[in-house]
């Protein structure tokens, strides 16, 4: 991390074309990185200057969809170099929601999201969750009605199932928005993209995970493998996550709410078919970003195939990379009085 977080001159461009998710932050004291020696393990700290013409001044860091670039602030010379060992461009997106809000910018975690840049969609009701389901009258239970239950019971998780999966829909969405381009772009307002986008994505997102478990009978939804997810959200089957209404449990919750239901319902093809596009996008970040496909554009490789790079389970693989304290477990739907707080959330 640099020594000097607080840059109180930052500039910033964003969405130049071009450069998917362009951010660009100018800094106008030196940086250093901390380095090692690797004979001495010495520890020091290395300033970043540009390898063509040595300067340092005005260094400008750039976040171009997954990566990060340096720019030399010479016109004469105007050399870009790989930055990521910097800041990566998950913080320089961090950095630059920071600036935006006009709070101090501070270095966010190298690896974890400790800015939350998902936005709020106003003017939905939480309290208005959709009725019960006609069939739901309590003389039977079905497979759908024994895993509520079942999965309600889990130790940590004491709430609805799908309050439970929203909350994990929007952990996955926090990290990967600032990370990658496309999502930046199309679901963070300040750079273009669309609060209403980002709340289905979480919606549609959190029914995939919700039907994965319920299919797989997946009581804890942190041990569901992330290959199940994205197989709800295949193009060949993800219309069907259209029409899911969960059951709930009675008083304490789990439907949709009436606002998303209703949107579901109406929404013409072409909205659904980019909400499911953007939710499996979300997936594949969390699946790819160790091993990015050689020699692929990788937006043109089916679901199946990117995920298929990853068998990892949701709770392992994204529970250190998220801060729990930035992101709110009960987003979607209040708490009912009666029911208990989960200890720890699953973000
Ligand atoms: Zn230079």
């Amino acid at each position: 991390m640099t020594e000097d977080a607080n840059h109180t001159d930052l500039q910033t461009i964003i969405g130049e074309t071009g450069e998917v998710g362009l951010v660009r932050l100018t800094f106008t004291q030196p940086l250093r990185v901390p380095a090692i020696d690797p004979l001495t393990f010495e520890q020091w700290s290395r300033l970043v200057a540009c390898p063509q013409c040595g300067t340092s001044a005005g260094v400008a860091l750039e976040a171009r969809d997954r990566s990060a670039v340096a720019v030399c602030p010479s016109q004469a010379c105007a050399r870009a170099w790989p930055a990521n060992d910097v800041f990566t461009a998950s913080q320089i997106r961090q950095m630059n929601h920071l600036r935006l809000q006009g709070t101090e910018v501070t270095a966010p975690h190298p690896t974890q999201v400790t800015v939350n840049l998902v936005p709020e969609l106003a003017g939905d009701d939480p309290a208005q969750e959709e009725d019960p389901r006609a069939d739901d009258d309590g003389s039977t239970l079905d497979a759908e009605a024994r895993w509520t239950i079942g999965a309600a019971a889990v130790h940590d998780q004491h709430a609805p199932p799908l309050v439970v999966c929203l909350g994990w829909s929007r952990g996955l969405l926090g990290w990967s928005l600032p990370a990658e381009g496309e999502l930046y772009e199309r679901l963070y307002p300040p750079a273009g993209g669309s609060a209403l986008d980002a709340h289905m994505t979480q919606v549609l997102l959190g029914l995939a995970i919700h039907q994965a478990a319920l299919h797989q009978t997946q009581y804890e939804i942190r041990g569901l493998e992330l290959t199940a997810i994205a197989a709800e959200l295949d193009p060949g089957r993800a219309h069907e996550l259209r029409g899911t209404r969960p059951a709930g449990l009675g008083a304490d919750g789990g439907r949709l709410r009436r606002s998303d239901a209703r949107r579901l319902a109406t929404a013409p093809d072409t909205d659904r078919d980019r909400w499911l596009h953007l939710a499996g996008e979300v997936i594949a970040s969390h699946c790819e970003d160790d091993f990015p496909v050689q020699g692929h554009k990788r937006e043109n490789l089916p679901l199946s195939t990117r995920v298929s790079l990853r068998t990892s389970t949701l709770g392992p693989r994204r529970q250190r990379f998220l801060n729990p304290a930035a992101l709110d477990f009960t987003w979607y739907q209040r708490a009912p009085a009666t029911s208990v707080a989960p200890a720890e959330g699953p973000i």
